[in-house]
């Protein structure tokens, strides 16, 4: 009895172990990972995984037929193409991607989201060089402006949770003492869905982002002020992603060299500023 115990475990313990080795050699077959040839470990062989917060134009929003577009994508799309695999796109909530876990976790390979480099998260996630230069931006509703924010005292201000923004105002009303209303949204599209019908007197956001609105709603929509946070944006990897992180930083290099950057610069955001 106890002989055939000890033989029914051990043949169990073989089989679990025949079982892990399956599994762990399924991981590489069955497009649970992998690497590329330049030695870039990615999440799912054979694709660069993005994790982006949709919608974000011009950086990342959808056109027409429903394909996620953009600046960062454009740029993201050179490091494919370097790494011989193809771009996907995962859409996910903001606090995920600036947190770290959505990379931690294997959700993606890279972070794109027109993200700022901030101290607190380059403590959980490694940045790639700068490829954007940022400032927040104040929009009203045409008609409605106001210059500072001391004249929206009393009033509502639309902010985009999780961001630059969002800290920038909260600090300056706190700062100021400036008695304003400052409303969180989950998304963009939602603080411009709440300026469109007037649910708030203002929004701050990032510059580009509110320009792009101000170009698909002529008349509609302005900035009335702009605030110079000298904000970059980086393309994040998980800690000690070296490799992926050396990836990006040569391919945006190399299209700051080429000529690349500047024409998809145009394609997506418009004129430069002179520097
Ligand atoms: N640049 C801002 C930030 O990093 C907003 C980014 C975003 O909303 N996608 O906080």
């Amino acid at each position: 009895m106890v002989a055939r115990r000890r033989t029914r475990k051990a043949a169990a313990l073989a089989a679990a172990a025949v079982m892990m080795i399956g599994g762990v050699t399924g991981c590489a077959k069955k497009d649970t990972g992998g690497t590329t040839a330049s030695g870039v470990a990615l999440v799912k062989s054979g694709v660069l995984t993005t994790c982006t917060h949709l919608p974000y134009a011009p950086f990342q929003s959808k056109d027409q037929t429903g394909k996620v577009v953009g600046f960062d994508v454009a740029l993201i799309d050179l490091v494919a193409t370097k790494l011989g695999v193809t771009q996907a796109i995962v859409d996910t909530p903001f606090e995920g991607i600036k947190s770290g876990s959505d990379l931690n976790s294997g959700k993606c390979d890279v972070a794109a989201a027109g993200m700022t480099i901030t101290d607190e998260r380059k403590k959980v996630l490694d940045f790639s060089e700068p490829y954007f230069d940022a400032t927040q931006a104040l929009s009203v509703v045409t008609g409605h402006e106001v210059k500072t924010l001391e004249e929206l005292k009393g009033k509502r201000l639309g902010v985009q949770g999780g961001t630059t923004g969002e800290e920038y105002i909260n600090a300056q009303v706190k700062e100021k003492n400036l008695g304003i209303t400052v409303v969180s949204y989950k998304d963009l599209a939602a603080v411009q869905q709440a300026l469109s019908t007037n649910q708030i007197a203002a929004a701050v956001g990032d510059l580009p982002v509110w320009n792009e609105y101000v170009k698909a709603n002529p008349g509609k929509i302005v900035v009335a002020a702009g605030f110079n946070t000298g904000e970059q944006y980086g393309f994040a990897v998980k800690k000690g992603n070296a490799e992926l992180q050396k990836a990006i930083n040569e391919a945006i290099a190399a299209a700051r060299t080429d000529g690349t950057y500047d024409k998809l610069y145009s394609t997506w955001i418009g004129e430069k500023p002179a520097s």
